[in-house]
This record gives C-alpha cells, sequence and structure tokens, in this order.
C-alpha cells in the first residue's frame, strides 16, 4: 500500500517503458492513458535483440538493477515457465582472437560480482549448452551465464497491455506524434498530432529513441548516442541452440516459432542508410553476409532465411547509462529513456511508477537523474 500524490496519468510511448510503467501505476490505482503514434511495440521494443543480462563491465548501480530487472523476470518465469517467449537457458559470449579479447578479464570480474559465469575451452562448450559450432570459438574461449535469457517483447507488452485494460487503463493508437502540454512551467497533459487533449496530474515521456528531443523541446538536454539498428528476423528452423550467442561477428536469439533473431553493429553501420525522406534503405548483401556469420556459428551450419527486418534507433543515453525520473524543472513530467531495455523493462516501470505515485525518489535510481546532463 502506498500514499498515492497523483490520481492521473498520460504516457506517451507504448514500447516497453511505457507499457510496463503503466500496468505498475494502473496497479497502484492511478487512472491512465498511453498514447503511441502507431500501434503497440512499434518502436525499438519490435525489434530488440531482448538478451536478459549484466554480462560484463558496467557501473555498480547500474549492474544492481539490471540483476533487479532479472530478478522480475524470473518471478515472471515463475508464472509462466511454459512458455516460448521467456526463456532462462543461459548465454554464452566469445572475442575476436586478437589483442582486444577482454575474455579472461570479463570472467574475473563476474566471478567477483559472484554473476554466475563458466570460462570454457571451445571443447567444452557442448557439454553446457547445445546447437553451437565450437570451430567458431576462439582460442581464448568463451564465458557461458547459465542464469542469463531471454524474452519476446511484443508478447509481454500484449501481456501487459491486457492486465492494464483490465485495470481501466485506456490506450491510444495510431495517432501520430504526441507532445507533451506544458502550461505555467507544469507538465500537465499531452496532445495528440490530431489534436486530442489529454489532461493529467502527470506526463511520462517514454518514446524511446524520441526522448531526447521531445525533451530539448521543453529546453531541457539529455545526452543522446542512439545509433541505427538492425534485427533481423529468420523464418523458422529445426535447430537445437537455445542460448543466446554473443560472438565477434553477430548475436544470435532463439526466438518463439523456432525462429532466430540476428544482429550485429557492423551490419547496421553498413547495411542500412537514412534517405533523406527519413526512409531506411536496407543493403541485401549486408543482411546475407549477416546471415552467413549466423549461420557460423550455429551447428551444422543451417541455412537461414529472411523472416523480416526490424530498422530504426537503438537508444542509448549520451553516457551509456539509464535516464530516468522527474524532469525537476518542469513539474510533473518524467522520462524514461535508455539501452537495454528489454533485461530493465519491468523494474523500470515498477520504479518509475513508484516515484510517480509516492513523490519521492527510490535510491536504486539515484545515478540515472536526467538532471546529470545539466
Ligand atoms: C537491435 C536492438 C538490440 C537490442 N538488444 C537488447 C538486448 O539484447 N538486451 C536488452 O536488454 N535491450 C536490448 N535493446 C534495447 C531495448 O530493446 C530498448 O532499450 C527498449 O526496447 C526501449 O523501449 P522504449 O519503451 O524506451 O522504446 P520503444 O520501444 O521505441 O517505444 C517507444 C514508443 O513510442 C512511440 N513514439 C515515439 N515518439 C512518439 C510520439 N511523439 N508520440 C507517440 N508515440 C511516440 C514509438 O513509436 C514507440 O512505439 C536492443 C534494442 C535494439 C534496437
Amino acid at each position: 500500500m502506498t500514499d498515492k500524490t497523483i490520481s492521473s496519468a498520460v504516457i506517451i510511448g507504448a514500447g516497453i517503458f511505457g507499457v510496463s510503467t503503466g500496468v505498475q501505476l494502473a496497479r497502484r490505482g492511478i487512472r491512465v492513458t498511453i498514447l503511441n503514434d502507431g500501434p503497440a511495440a512499434n518502436g525499438a521494443s519490435g525489434r530488440s535483440l531482448s538478451w536478459l543480462n549484466s554480462a560484463r563491465m558496467r557501473s555498480e548501480p547500474y549492474h544492481r538493477l539490471r540483476m533487479a530487472g532479472i530478478d522480475r523476470y524470473r518471478t515472471l518465469f515463475a508464472q509462466y515457465h511454459d512458455t516460448d517467449w521467456l526463456r532462462f537457458d543461459g548465454g554464452l559470449t566469445w572475442d575476436a582472437g586478437d589483442a582486444g579479447n577482454e575474455i579472461a578479464a570479463a570472467y574475473r570480474h563476474e566471478v567477483s560480482l559472484a554473476y554466475d559465469a563458466q570460462h570454457l575451452a571451445a571443447g567444452s562448450v557442448a557439454g553446457v549448452t547445445p546447437g553451437l559450432d565450437a570451430r567458431a570459438i576462439t582460442p581464448q574461449g568463451g564465458i557461458f551465464n547459465p542464469g542469463e535469457g531471454w524474452v519476446d517483447l511484443p508478447v509481454l507488452i500484449d501481456l501487459l497491455l491486457q492486465e492494464f485494460s483490465a485495470l481501466g487503463g485506456v490506450l491510444v493508437t495510431d495517432q501520430g506524434a504526441a507532445r507533451v502540454i506544458i502550461e505555467s512551467g507544469r507538465a500537465i497533459g499531452a496532445q495528440t498530432a490530431s489534436g486530442d487533449r489529454f489532461e493529467a496530474d502527470a506526463v511520462v515521456v517514454a518514446t524511446g529513441p524520441a526522448v531526447p528531443k521531445m525533451v530539448a523541446e521543453s529546453g531541457k538536454s539529455i545526452g543522446d548516442d542512439t545509433p541505427i539498428a538492425l534485427l533481423v528476423q529468420t523464418k523458422p528452423v529445426a535447430h537445437p541452440l537455445r542460448a543466446v550467442l554473443n560472438t565477434p561477428r553477430v548475436a544470435v536469439r532463439p526466438a518463439p516459432g523456432g525462429t532466430f533473431s540476428l544482429d550485429a553493429d557492423w551490419a547496421a553501420d553498413e547495411g542500412v542508410t537514412l534517405r533523406p525522406d527519413g526512409r531506411y534503405e536496407i543493403d541485401d548483401t549486408v543482411v546475407e553476409a549477416l546471415l552467413v556469420e549466423a549461420s557460423k556459428v550455429m551447428e551444422g551450419n543451417p541455412k537461414l532465411e529472411i523472416a523480416s527486418i526490424g530498422v530504426g534507433g537503438k537508444p542509448i543515453p549520451g553516457d551509456g547509462e539509464p535516464v530516468v525520473g522527474a524532469l525537476k524543472a518542469i513539474p510533473g513530467y518524467y522520462v524514461v529513456f535508455s539501452h537495454s531495455g528489454a533485461t530493465l523493462g519491468l523494474i523500470v516501470g515498477e520504479l518509475l511508477a513508484y516515484e510517480i505515485v509516492t513523490g519521492g525518489e527510490h535510491p536504486m535510481l539515484k545515478t540515472f537523474r536526467p538532471e546529470r546532463f545539466g
């Protein structure tokens, strides 16, 4: 039970952060409206690798937040343990076999945090997780993290939205870009492109890659390092791979229906061009090369075929750390903008809703305040 300081909220953005926050607010008895430009989950959440992890090195508060994020998925998994959209079959990673290989250091770091990790030579991998072509693993070996997993965000968002509407929440989709209404220095609601106004005590901007631009329209600044990202979805292929693979040339993640999701930074850099009319042009040869890289790390080197390709911004704040909470200079205005939004989706929605409802500050979000960008 929490003391409420508000009774209504409007959220712009129906990606994982907006919807997770919306459900959490609705559970606390707040009247919530979520506005989305197109259908729900049509942004980064609809084309995410969604590997649930806190692997490698990062700040201690960020690691703790990610671990709490994984904890919330574990609770969900206990409820839906037999699904094909949320799995905890581990993650396996290795680096290129050159001087930049950081596997040994990453392993030591993970062990120091008690992050479940096994440093394996190529020959030992088959004993812990199936479906790899061990010849692809470099001589420094790989790290297997048994506690990692993945989620299909569109399915999760749909599930959360069902609860949201059962609690009386209102979802308004396909109304074009909404904007925050600020009057007398205070955020008082949001207005859709078609002119509909939704007034509320709190306004949450959860528009993924669009957050820094929207905040800038209110004269505030959030550091932005958002790149263009590419996610390729394969057609179903019968294959034993279960872990999420993060390898030097490709990330491969099992997905519902026996499909796989693939991404790589180089493929987005080389294969996607933003045209002057705002549309993306995709180089088919680069996508084919990504499929070949994925096949090389999979046992039996299966022929992979494209089912769909998702392109667009991958939200990444300027300093790499999440941006969550009140925009203090504008009362009533809250933001959420982060990479790793799959891992963080449930916990950040929960903590942000706590802050909105109580007017307080949660200690887990202390270092992630928007004000740090000045
Ligand atoms: C290729 C790729 C790989 C990734 N890999 C991982 C991973 O392995 N692990 C992990 O944890 N995370 C990963 N992420 C990050 C994660 O997917 C994102 O952090 C998360 O999906 C962001 O969710 P969001 O709700 O902030 O944004 P979005 O999902 O983009 O949602 C924002 C919504 O707001 C809408 N919108 C925008 N502007 C407006 C407006 N003005 N009015 C109304 N609606 C608007 C958009 O259409 C969209 O539906 C990856 C992302 C990508 C793209």
